[in-house]
């Protein structure tokens, strides 16, 4: 039994705000609200991350992500909505619960999330090895 947040949100023993649930599917609006309508999608089964999930659960989660971002747009007046997961610390995970954040998008922007690229200043960038590398193990 593990002992994450999610986790003991799954099992009742703290509270949250429901959007969604089925048998092996929780959808939960995120504390934090980074946009109005902000939404964590996560299987119900503990797995640490995405990459971890297997891949039927994977797909039955990316479903729901997918539903509630239609309700944001038809509902809550999003025209954009931001679908991600974090894997990992590096990668901003604060969670080891896999999950999806369904970030609704307004064009009355009220602050709270933005995606912003930065100049990679690696300069050993050669595409085709990089290329090489991730077709070895895929
Ligand atoms: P991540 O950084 O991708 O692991 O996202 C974790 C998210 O969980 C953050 O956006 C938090 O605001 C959110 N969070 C933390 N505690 C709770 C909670 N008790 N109920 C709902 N969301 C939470």
């Amino acid at each position: 039994m593990e002992d994450d947040i999610f986790c003991m949100i799954i099992r009742g023993e703290i509270p949250s705000t429901k959007v969604y649930e089925d048998e092996d599917v929780l959808a939960i609006l995120d504390i934090s609200q980074a946009t109005r309508g902000h939404t964590l999608v996560m299987p119900k089964a503990h797995y640490k991350d995405m990459l971890h999930c297997p891949g039927e659960l994977l797909h039955r989660v990316m479903d729901v992500a997918q539903r509630i971002g239609q309700a944001a747009i038809k509902s809550l007046g999003a025209s954009g909505v931001n679908i991600l997961t974090n894997a990992g610390p590096s990668a901003g995970q604060t969670i080891p619960h896999f999950h999806v954040h369904v970030i609704p998008r307004y064009d009355v922007d009220t602050g709270g999330f933005e995606i912003t690229m930065k100049e990679n200043t690696d300069k050993d960038l050669n595409l085709p090895v990089i290329a090489q590398e991730i077709k070895e193990k895929l």
